[in-house]
C-alpha cells in the first residue's frame, strides 16, 4: 500500500488515499466524496442491497416468499429511477402482494411489500 492521489469520478475532488493502484484510489476517493453524484451512488448501493435482502429473504423471516428474478430485476431498475428522481412513486401489483417504491422529500428511499389477502363471496 502507498499513498496515491485519488480523484472522485464525479466532481474531481482529490484525496490522498492508501491504495495499491490509481484505479483503487479513484474508487475510494469517489466513495469518500460528499458531492451529490457520489452520494447518489452510495445511496444506490445501500438501497439495492437492502432491496436484495428483502426480496430474497426466506419466508420464515418475513412471511413473504422470495420474489422471482424477473420481478427483482424490474424492481432494481425502478428503484434506480426513484433514486435519480426520474420517477416519484412506483407501485407493482403482483398476484399475492403489492410492492411500492418512493422517495421522501428528505431523500429517503422507501421500499415496501404488502400482502394482499382477500376473503369474500359474490352471490
Ligand atoms: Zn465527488
Amino acid at each position: 500500500m502507498a499513498m496515491i492521489q485519488g480523484e472522485c469520478k464525479y466532481c474531481g475532488q482529490l484525496q490522498n488515499i492508501d491504495a495499491e493502484t490509481k484505479e483503487e484510489a479513484d474508487q475510494k476517493a469517489t466513495e469518500m466524496c460528499e458531492c451529490d453524484q457520489a452520494a447518489k451512488e452510495k445511496q444506490h448501493k445501500v438501497v439495492i442491497q437492502r432491496i436484495d435482502e428483502i426480496c430474497h429473504a426466506s419466508s420464515q423471516d418475513t412471511g413473504f416468499t422470495p420474489i422471482d428474478d424477473d420481478t427483482y430485476k424490474l424492481v432494481c431498475i425502478l428503484a434506480d429511477k426513484i433514486i435519480d428522481e426520474e420517477l416519484e412513486f412506483v407501485k407493482i401489483e403482483l398476484s399475492d402482494r403489492i410492492l411500492s417504491i418512493s422517495k421522501t422529500t428528505r431523500g429517503v428511499v422507501k421500499f415496501r411489500q404488502k400482502k394482499t389477502v382477500e376473503v369474500g363471496i359474490d352471490g
